[in-house]
């Protein structure tokens, strides 16, 4: 089967593999669509621990796909079945997995990240995987686009989950790529009023089209916008969801009281610690959080959303590719065409 595996820093390859073989506990599941986010973008520039030449690993961790195989003693899949998969797997053991968030667990597994993922034809699960819940039954009418997008989507509603946001809330997104947009559509579902910046004219057009309830902003200095949007209140919310510390140390200042702030994008190592004024957060009472990856809680929880129709994510996939025209994909994701994409196979 062909792979898109990664073998170094700047080293992907289109490769011919193997089909996985499965154990009787284990299930082959056929890719059925695969959507490439920032992280497959960062592994890609930068490498990522344990691979290299000799250790390559198959990229790709939004995904969906159709059973192809299924072990003797697996319980309840069966082959044709259509799923959704986060790709998140604890050790089930840990308080962090016992609690529900295996996504935090310290041994945590993740396919495309530190195990084989989807830009390939066939994707082995492990029974882990199979036990722990991590495979979802696609609900009538979700497409296999729309349940690959359902991971970032779900990234982004745990960090949402933690803002309490109400409505009537003034909220601002920075960053106007496909995480941007998915926080945009969680926040307007909330009944909040949603403001969006970015330095790309561009993108934000984009995502104004794509979201004509919301208010765009480009360009660096937000004070007078918020003041004059907020009517002087300032903000109730602010997720960065942009990897530049300026932006986090700067939205302090445009906050209300007891407003919160959610930092979803992370910064690079080599650009902290980030200094922000903690007067600030003193005075004004705010609540500063962060948020990484998501529960399976709240992946099949955002799934039904997205089958329920109460947020729509079609439109966030504005190209898609084969297998073949991966590399390509890859291409446009790094210089930020369109907002999202995605390998149909
Ligand atoms: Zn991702
Ligand atoms: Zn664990």
């Amino acid at each position: 089967m062909k792979a898109l595996r990664l073998y170094g820093k700047n080293d992907i390859r289109l490769v011919d593999i193997p089909v996985p073989e499965i154990t009787e506990e284990e299930i082959l599941l056929k890719t059925d669509a695969a959507a490439i986010c920032g992280t497959d973008i960062r592994m890609w520039r930068n490498g990522a621990q344990g691979v290299d030449e000799e250790h390559p690993l198959t990229l790709g961790h939004e995904l969906s796909g159709t059973v192809a195989k299924v072990g003797e003693k697996v319980p309840f899949y069966k082959e044709g079945m259509r799923l959704a998969m986060q790709p998140n797997i604890g050790c089930g053991l840990c308080d962090m997995c016992v609690n529900g968030k295996p996504h935090l667990c310290a041994e945590y597994k993740a396919f495309g990240i530190n195990m084989d993922g989807a830009f390939a034809e066939y994707i082995r699960i492990p029974s882990k995987a199979i036990r722990q819940g991590n495979m979802m039954v696609l609900p009538k009418g979700v497409s296999p686009q729309e349940a690959a997008v359902t991971e970032p989507l779900s990234c982004a509603y745990n960090g949402f989950s933690k803002c309490s946001v109400r409505p009537g809330d003034f909220a601002l997104v920075v960053g106007a790529g496909p995480i941007g947009v998915m926080h945009a559509k969680l926040l307007h579902m909330a009944g909040a009023v949603v403001f969006m910046n970015d330095l790309s004219e561009e993108r934000l057009a984009a995502c104004k089209q794509l979201m004509p309830y919301i208010t765009v902003y480009h360009g660096g200095a937000l004070q007078d916008f918020v003041r004059e949007h907020t009517f002087g209140r300032g903000l109730d919310i602010a997720v960065t969801a942009c990897p530049v510390p300026q932006v986090q140390a700067s939205v302090l200042q445009l906050m209300a009281y007891g407003g919160r702030v959610l930092f979803f994008g992370g910064i690079p190592e080599d650009k902290q610690p980030v200094a922000v004024n903690t007067n600030l957060i003193h005075y004004k009472e705010l609540y500063i959080t962060g948020s990484t990856r998501s529960s399976i809680g709240q992946f099949r929880k955002v799934l039904e959303f997205v089958s329920q129709g109460i947020i729509e994510v079609k439109s966030i996939v504005t190209h898609t590719y084969s297998l073949d025209q991966v590399l390509e994909g890859f291409e446009n994701a790094a210089c930020a065409k369109g907002i999202k994409h995605v390998v149909v196979f």
